[in-house]
């Protein structure tokens, strides 16, 4: 459990999000008031997902929702549209124990029907035999099976066709690049005034007082509140490091 002091830097802690650790992602939900800590799933994550080959014309809020709710729900969180070119970019909620999705078919207007790739941002460990997170191929659940099997196996025939089983399906391309965000508005209003501060702190001894940009981005508490959330804690759990289907 991690408390914050303030709503605004938990919000931005939380929006910021996936945080990786020692190549897994750290779970988190938001605390609710009234909620046990135990009550907390913590089996999704909010990952960025780049689709790309989408004509020019498509590469819209509402088609990238249809096409990542695929892959899990859109999160309510503004998309940049403005700075989509070579993809279209959006972070959804994914649970963690489903394979990563690699591409998704999508209809044009004139019914033709194309294939979207997926790519994942800040993607930690994951398998390329099964697609699951949490583990790499050398502890894959799936793959000692299918190994078990080849070495009991006096058929050459069946074996082969297991062996086949074992090709790689998940590749590196499944990993996209990072993009650098830019800060929120009011981080970027914070930033501005603790430059302004840094400035006239260095032009005369006497300038304003840094610590005043702290206390401006404390939210009402009386909205947090109404919400029915306890915002300024968040529940985190490291991924389990081994996640079989
Ligand atoms: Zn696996």
């Amino acid at each position: 459990m991690v408390k914050f002091l303030s709503k605004f830097d938990c919000d931005e802690v939380f929006d910021a999000s996936p945080w990786n650790f020692n190549g897994d992602f750290i779970l988190m939900a938001k605390c609710e008031a009234n909620r046990a800590p135990s009550s907390y799933q913590l089996d999704s994550v909010g990952i960025w997902v780049q689709l790309s080959n989408l004509p020019v014309e498509y590469l819209t809020i509402e088609v990238a929702k249809s096409i990542a709710s695929t892959v899990g729900k859109p999160v309510n969180l503004e998309p940049d549209v403005k700075k989509w070119c070579k993809f279209a970019r959006i972070k959804v909620q994914m649970s963690i124990y489903q394979p990563l999705i690699k591409s998704v078919p999508y209809t044009l207007l004139k019914w033709e029907e194309i294939t979207v790739p997926l790519a994942y941002e800040r993607l930690p460990r994951f398998c390329s035999l099964c697609g699951l997170l949490g583990h790499e191929l050398e502890r894959c659940k799936i793959r000692f099976d299918i190994m078990g099997k080849i070495e009991e196996s006096k058929s050459p025939e069946f074996r082969k066709r297991l062996q086949d089983l074992l090709k790689i399906n998940y590749s590196e391309e499944l990993r996209g690049g990072s993009v650098i965000q830019s800060p929120s508005k009011e981080r970027q209003n914070s930033l501005n005034v603790e430059k302004q501060c840094a400035d006239s702190l260095s032009e005369d001894t006497e300038g304003c007082n840094t610590n005043h940009t702290i206390a401006d981005p404390v939210p009402n508490e009386n909205s947090v509140q109404d919400e029915g959330h306890n915002s300024h804690s968040i529940a985190v759990e490291k991924i389990t490091p081994a996640v079989f289907p």
